[in-house]
C-alpha cells in the first residue's frame, strides 16, 4: 500500500519505518528540513532503540522516501497518517495548529479517495471536526477519518508498535476499517486485540489510558510520601501491592513524578476538556497536583539535609531525560530539579547517556556536562539520581566515595 506519514517525530518515524518494513511504500512528510536531511541520510534525529536499523534498511530497499512538500505527501498516499505534535495550548487545552495545517493541505491537494488516520493525541471530537472541514473543502473526493491513537512508549516504541498490546481503530466507515485492518495485520501475530469503535471513543481511550497511568504514579508517590512519615518501606509496599493482579506491578514506582511529552499534557488536556464540558474531574485534578509537588520534595530533602546552606555546593546529577532509554527531556523532572538547585546557588555537573544535547538547549551553560557518570562526581557535595538508566543501578560505591567531597 502507498502511505504518507505527516510528522517525523518519535511517533511518525516509528510508524513509517514499521509500515515500510512490512512491505508498504512510505513517504514521510515534515516541515523541518534539517530533520528530513538527517533521515534521508539514514540518521535518526532522536534516540530510540532499534529504529535506525529499520530506517537504513528501508531507505536501501527504496520503500522510504522523504519530502517537505505537503502536496506531494497528500497526493502520494492512499492512507495518510497524521503524527504531528499536539502540544499543550492555552488553559491546558490542546494546540491543534499543526494538525489543522495538515488537514487543510489534505483538503487542498487530495486527488483521490483518502483514508486519513489520526495518530496524534487529540481532544475528543477532533476527528469529526476534521472530517467536516474536509467535506466542506471538497465535494469531489471521498474522505474517511480514522482515530488511531498510539500507545507506544519512548524507549521501546518500535517493539510496542510491532507487537502492540492493543490497537484502537476508531471509525464507523467499513472501507477505512478494512484498510486499517490490512495495515495492522502483520503486527497481530502475538495478539489480535483490535478494538473497533467510533472516533470519539477512540480519542477518549487514549486520554483515559494516560490518565490512568498518571494516576498510578501519583498514587504510589502519595503512598511513598506517607510511608516516609510513618516508618513504612514503600518498596516493600509497592511489591506486595503490585502482586495483586487486580492492581498490577507496573507504573507503581515512587520517584520524582512523571514527565515526558505525553502524560502531563494529556492529563491537562483531559482535565480541560472535562471542565469545558461542565464537569469538575476532582480525581484527575489531584493526580496533577500530587505530581506538581513531587519533584519539589527531593529539593526540600536536599535543603533539609544541608540545613538550608546550599550556596556554593556542587551537585552531581545523574539523568536528564524524563525516563531511561530516551533523549526526550520534555517536562523532565530532572530539568526542574536542576533549575531549582541552580537558583539556590548550587553548581551542577550533569551526566546522561543520551540526553545531554537536548538538555543543553534548555539549560545551556548554566550546568556543566560530564562525559561519564563518574566524571561528574569529582569534588561533588551530593549526587542527585533522577533517571533510572540501567547503568546507574549498580554503581561502584567505593569509587563514588573516593571522588566525592561529601558522600551524600
Ligand atoms: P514530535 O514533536 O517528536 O514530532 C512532531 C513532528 O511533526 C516534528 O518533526 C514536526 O516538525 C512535525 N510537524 C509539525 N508541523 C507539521 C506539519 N504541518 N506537517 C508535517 N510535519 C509537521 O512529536 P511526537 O512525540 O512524535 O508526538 C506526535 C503525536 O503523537 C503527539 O500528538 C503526541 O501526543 C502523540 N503521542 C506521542 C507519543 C510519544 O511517546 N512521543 C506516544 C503516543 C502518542
Amino acid at each position: 500500500m502507498r502511505i504518507s506519514v505527516f510528522g517525523t517525530g518519535y511517533v511518525g518515524t516509528v510508524v513509517a519505518v514499521a509500515l515500510a518494513e512490512t512491505g508498504n511504500d512510505v513517504m514521510c512528510v515534515d516541515t523541518d528540513e534539517k530533520r528530513l536531511t538527517m533521515l534521508r541520510e539514514g540518521r535518526l534525529p532522536f534516540h530510540e532503540p532499534g529504529v535506525l536499523e529499520y530506517l537504513q534498511r528501508n531507505i536501501r530497499e527504496g520503500r522510504l522516501t522523504f519530502t517537505s512538500s505537503a502536496e506531494e505527501g497528500v497526493r502520494y498516499g492512499e492512507v495518510l497518517f497524521v503524527a504531528v505534535g499536539t502540544p499543550q495550548g492555552d488553559d491546558g487545552l490542546t494546540d491543534l495548529g499543526a494538525l489543522k495545517e495538515v488537514f487543510r493541505s489534505i483538503g487542498r491537494f487530495a486527488n483521490s479517495r483518502k483514508v486519513v488516520a489520526i495518530k496524534s493525541t487529540v481532544p475528543v471530537g477532533t476527528a469529526r471536526e476534521m472530517k467536516k472541514m474536509l467535506e466542506e473543502m471538497r465535494k469531489d473526493v471521498e474522505f474517511s477519518v480514522v482515530s488511531n491513537p498510539e500507545f507506544m512508549k519512548e524507549g521501546a516504541a518500535l517493539a510496542d508498535f510491532t507487537k502492540p498490546a492493543r490497537v484502537v481503530i476508531g471509525t464507523t466507515d467499513e472501507y477505512a476499517r478494512q484498510i486499517m485492518t490490512e495495515l495492522y495485520e502483520p503486527f497481530m501475530r502475538v495478539s489480535k486485540r483490535v478494538f473497533f469503535c467510533n472516533n470519539e471513543t477512540a480519542e477518549m481511550i487514549k486520554y483515559a489510558s494516560n490518565a490512568f497511568l498518571a494516576t498510578k504514579i501519583s498514587f504510589i508517590n502519595e503512598i511513598a510520601n506517607i510511608c516516609e512519615r510513618v516508618g513504612a518501606d514503600v518498596n516493600q509496599v509497592r511489591l506486595a501491592v503490585g502482586a495483586d493482579p487486580r492492581i498490577g506491578a507496573q507504573f507503581l514506582f515512587p520517584g520524582v513524578g512523571f514527565g515526558g511529552s505525553c502524560l502531563p499534557k494529556d492529563l491537562n488536556s483531559l482535565i480541560a476538556q472535562a471542565k469545558k464540558a461542565g464537569y469538575t474531574p476532582s480525581l484527575l485534578d489531584s493526580v496533577r497536583s500530587v505530581n506538581e509537588k513531587q519533584w519539589k520534595w527531593l529539593v526540600a530533602k536536599i535543603e533539609a539535609h544541608f540545613k538550608g546552606n546550599l550556596k556554593g555546593l556542587k551537585s552531581a546529577l545523574w539523568g536528564l531525560s524524563f525516563k531511561p532509554e530516551t533523549d526526550d527531556i520534555r517536562e523532565s523532572p530532572a530539568l526542574k530539579i536542576a533549575t531549582a538547585l541552580l537558583e539556590k546557588g548550587v553548581k551542577i555537573s550533569a551526566y546522561d547517556p543520551v540526553a545531554i544535547p537536548n538538555a543543553k538547549k534548555v539549560l545551556g551553560d548554566s550546568v556543566e556536562y560530564g562525559k561519564g557518570m563518574y566524571d561528574v562526581l569529582e569534588g561533588a557535595d551530593m549526587l542527585v539520581v533522577v533517571t533510572e538508566w540501567l547503568e546507574f543501578r549498580h554503581p561502584d560505591f567505593g569509587r563514588m566515595h573516593s571522588l566525592m567531597r561529601q558522600p551524600v
